[in-house]
């Protein structure tokens, strides 16, 4: 029997209410994915021990705040090592994140000012 490529996946795409707003982003493409790949669940924040609902963060240079000011930037960096120890540990090689989050997002997201603008184009790794 054929073993799935694994598939590391923001929880929330899941249907986990691991939101910052304590809801979901349930993708109906869910089914297909089950079927195509063994997927890995992840959510960043909370693996950085941010607990849900929590205040939305967003980057501002380089650092990570909440709307408040709070400087959340440690929680992030440990949730992204601890994503990357999941992702090496399950030998995953694709993943499929949650656009515009400032720790799911890849490239485009918001510009840190709380005001649904895009700004920040991050290079790739
Ligand atoms: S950190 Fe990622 S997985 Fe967690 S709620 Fe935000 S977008 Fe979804």
């Amino acid at each position: 029997m054929n073993k799935k490529p694994k598939l590391l996946i923001s929880e929330c795409l899941c249907g986990v209410s691991c939101r910052y707003d304590g809801k979901d982003n349930y993708i109906g493409k869910l089914p297909l994915l089950k079927e195509m790949f063994d997927l890995v669940p992840v959510c960043p924040e909370v693996l950085g021990g941010l607990s849900t609902p929590r205040d939305p963060a967003e980057r501002q240079g380089e650092r990570i705040c909440t709307a408040n000011g709070t400087d959340v930037t440690k929680e992030f960096l440990i949730g992204a090592q601890n994503t990357l120890d999941i992702a090496f540990q399950n030998g995953c090689n694709r993943a499929l994140m949650k656009a515009k989050s400032p720790s799911c997002g890849y490239k485009r997201i918001y510009d840190g000012t709380f005001s649904k603008t895009y700004g920040m184009v991050m290079d790739a790794l």
